[in-house]
């Protein structure tokens, strides 16, 4: 409750930015980040390492490469907690591909009890919440999994056909996409089972060539209703978690048909949601929400008293730096 008081005053958005290791194997001896704080990261912007050539961002919180996922989550843990008051809350993973977006959300490929990422670390969290305040509240927590690929909203948990889904707005329930899947979780197993059926239904659509993991936008959003147990008030809060697609220029020279048509919808919503931000952190009379389906899909849970964490990921290879350049960029602009 403190805490939501306190960040109300600061404001709604929140920008950390996470810095990943050298891949096993492939270590360099020069990185493109010269340095790491707890609050600035150092970037090198030209190859010579010349003074000048040094530029320095600040943001709430930066992670250099050997902070651990459970040092992560427990920087977001109060920012998670609060859907349990009623707050919305949405969580982005930005970056070039490669960059650890994926790791930060859910883990390595390989996942291990440490490696959780913190999709998994939150719902367990919120079960822990749930189960220690079991005597005076009840609460209800379910999960929807969607995909947006080229400005069409899929459902990852479905069944049968893979529909094309519409977001709906009504004045009761708000912006939901009704004809997606929605599954009560109680456990951290059933929590498991359904980000294995969301990878499933996501792989089945591409090869290896074609890994549509990076050129799509996955959101996990987990529902929470909670009933005051003594006097019968319910709350309501959702949490978006979402790994955008990668943000990578791709060189319009270079692609063609469906690359570029791809390429096309990633720039427009990731600017869709650089503007929605920046009009919302200079406090704008209007929100241009319409410009993408990932900000009609997340409207309710972006301005007003809903809670936003941009978290941008930097990778330290020196041909990155031009990517990590523009993502820093990115992320300043809508600190
Ligand atoms: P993205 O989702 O942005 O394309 P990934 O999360 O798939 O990037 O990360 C690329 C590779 O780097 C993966 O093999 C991943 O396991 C590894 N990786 C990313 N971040 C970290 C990290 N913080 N620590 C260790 N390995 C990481
Ligand atoms: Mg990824």
């Amino acid at each position: 409750k403190l805490y939501n008081q306190i960040q109300d005053l600061r404001g709604n958005i929140r920008v950390y930015c996470r810095v990943r290791p050298f891949l096993p194997g492939k270590e360099s001896a020069s990185s493109s980040v010269a340095g790491v704080e707890d609050r600035t990261i150092t970037i090198m912007t030209a190859a010579k390492h010349a003074k000048d050539a040094r530029k320095s961002f600040t943001f709430n919180r930066v992670f250099g490469p050997f902070a651990t996922q459970a040092e992560v989550f427990a920087d977001m843990q109060p920012l998670i907690r609060s859907v349990l008051d009623g707050y919305n809350v949405c969580i982005f993973a930005y970056g070039q591909t490669g960059s650890g977006k994926t790791f930060t959300m859910s883990g390595p490929k390989i996942l291990t009890e440490e490696g959780l990422g913190v999709n998994y670390r939150a719902l367990n969290d919120l079960f822990d919440m749930q189960a220690q305040r079991k005597d005076t509240f009840c609460y209800e927590i379910s999960v929807q999994m969607l995909e947006i690929y080229n400005e069409q909203v899929r459902d990852l948990l479905h069944s049968g056909p893979n529909k094309k889904l519409e977001i709906r707005n009504s004045s009761h329930k708000g912006i939901a996409v009704p004809d997606a899947n929605i599954v009560p979780v109680a456990s951290t197993s059933d929590v498991v089972d359904l980000m294995n059926l969301g990878q499933k239904n996501r792989a089945v659509c591409s090869t290896a060539m074609n890994d549509r993991s990076s050129r799509s936008h996955s959101c996990v959003t987990v529902h929470v209703q909670g009933r005051d147990l003594t006097s019968g008030t319910v709350l309501r809060g959702c949490m978006h978690l979402v790994d955008l697609a990668g943000s990578e220029r791709v060189d319009k020279s270079e692609v063609v048909g469906d690359r570029l048509k791809e390429a096309q919808h990633i720039n427009k919503s990731l600017a869709a949601l650089g503007d929605v931000i920046a009009s919302l952190a200079q406090k704008n009379a209007h929100v241009p929400y319409r410009n993408s389906k990932l900000t009609q899909l997340l409207q309710d849970s972006l301005g007003g008293q809903a809670k936003t964490l941009m978290f941008i990921h930097i990778a330290p290879e020196p041909d990155a730096v031009g990517e990590s350049i523009s993502t820093l960029k990115f992320a300043e602009r809508v600190a």
